[in-house]
């Protein structure tokens, strides 16, 4: 079962591109995984498998070990995997772009190459116990001594995947005095360094995706540091506006598949399912539509060399609408999906509650579109 492929006017060698993959995909199909593998080890082997393919990084220069096509080329390889039922390539578009918007060409030739390798596998630590979407009231703190070391000191909580990660990319505070939002800076902080203590949480469905990073006194270098001092803020706002396109995260396709067993559904037993049901089904359609849409516009933005934005926050609301609604409409058409064999509907059910939280929340990305899109004064103004 597939959907058909996004359309952007496809150029030819973007045509034959998918052919190569569709190719590619046939000769290496995704490799099962053992009932005791954690997920993201999994998802490593996988992406192993795509790099040594050719499939991980087609938007990055070549002389930091990508391809050096166009963001359209990536976007098709995700399309492609998702329409497959394959999981895309974990957790790097975002950082790749913040590292390519901030780092220096040093820390680009350096760490860029080992990223889309997967040498490397890199966590995020901006949340706190008491910052998650007040991130600019942050505490983490890295105090520059006279040598020009920092030391940090903090707590992170939430930090997805830490114990399978070698990376993590850091925000902490560089100046104490400063406004919040200007006294932020980005680090590239090895998890093997003296003082950092990495602590798996078990959450209540047993799994072991979170983590605490506690920092004590952990010494970290100038050129650790990505970006400016005071970069922070601007440089985390840029890796979640990318982490919030449905098309860097490769799930569009994957909702699309669903969308269409719906639409299939709905076709053959027009006369037997619920009137609601027919509904919640249509909305689902329009939904995706909508979806489609925006991330296509994104996509040109791209092109056009514009940077992601406050857009990305409509784009956010509008993933976690689609996803939520899909799979709970999903539970009532296909409820012998719910359990057992592949019970995949029920596990992407429950982890569709989280896309209202991670990456900032509903009401955060409300805020955004209140405050920056649509220049609404301040609810306390009268
Ligand atoms: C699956 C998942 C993976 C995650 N992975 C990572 C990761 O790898 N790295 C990382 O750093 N973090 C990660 N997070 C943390 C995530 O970024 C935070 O959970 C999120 O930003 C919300 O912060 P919080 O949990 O502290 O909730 P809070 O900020 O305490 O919010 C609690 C509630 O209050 C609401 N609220 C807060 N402030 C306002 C306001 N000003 N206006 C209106 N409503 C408001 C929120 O919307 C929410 O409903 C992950 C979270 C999830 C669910």
């Amino acid at each position: 079962m597939s959907t058909p492929p996004l359309d952007f006017g496809n150029p030819a060698d973007l045509e034959r591109l998918r052919r190569e993959l569709r190719t590619w995909l046939a000769a290496n199909p995704l490799p099962a995984r053992a009932p005791d593998e954690p997920y993201p080890v999994f998802l490593h082997r996988w992406h192993r498998m795509l790099h040594a393919g050719g499939w991980v990084g087609l938007d990055v220069p070549g002389e930091y070990g990508g391809r050096g096509l166009t963001a359209l080329h990536q976007v098709a390889v995700s399309d492609e995997l998702g329409a497959r039922g394959a999981p895309g390539v974990p957790r790097i578009g975002y950082l790749a772009h913040a590292l390519r918007e901030f780092g220096s060409e040093e820390q680009c030739r350096r760490l860029l190459p080992r990223m889309l390798a997967g040498d490397d596998l890199w966590c995020q630590g901006f949340s706190e116990p008491g910052a998650g979407s007040d991130l600019a009231g942050m505490s983490t703190r890295a105090d520059r001594g006279p040598d020009g070391r920092y030391t940090v000191n903090g707590h992170k909580l939430w930090t997805s995947y830490a114990q399978h990660s070698q990376l993590c990319l850091l925000l902490a505070r560089t100046d104490p005095e400063g406004p919040p939002h200007a006294s932020l800076s980005a680090f590239v902080l090895p998890l093997d360094r003296p003082g950092v203590t990495v602590r798996p949480l078990r959450a209540a469905n047993g799994d072991d995706e979170f983590c605490e990073l506690f920092l004590d006194d952990v010494s970290l270098e100038e050129a650790d540091r990505i970006g400016a001092e005071g970069d922070g803020w601007a440089l985390a706002m840029t890796t979640v506006a990318y982490e919030r396109n449905a098309l860097d995260t490769g799930h569009l396709s994957t909702y699309g598949l669903l969308v269409e067993r719906l639409r299939r559904r709905a076709r053959q037993d027009r006369d037997s399912l619920p009137d609601g049901l027919l509904r919640d089904i249509g909305r689902c359609v329009t939904d995706y539509g909508v979806l489609v849409a925006h991330a296509r516009r994104r996509t040109a933005e791209r092109l056009a060399e514009r940077s992601a934005g406050p857009e990305s926050s409509v784009d956010k609301l509008l993933m976690t609408r689609v996803e939520q609604r899909l799979y709970e409409t999903a539970l009532k058409v296909f409820p012998e999906q719910v359990y057992g064999e592949p019970g995949e509907i029920l596990g992407a059910y429950l982890y569709s509650r989280a896309a209202s939280v991670y990456g900032g929340t509903s009401q955060i990305q409300r805020n955004i579109i209140a405050k920056r899109l649509l220049r609404l004064p301040d609810g306390d103004r009268g």
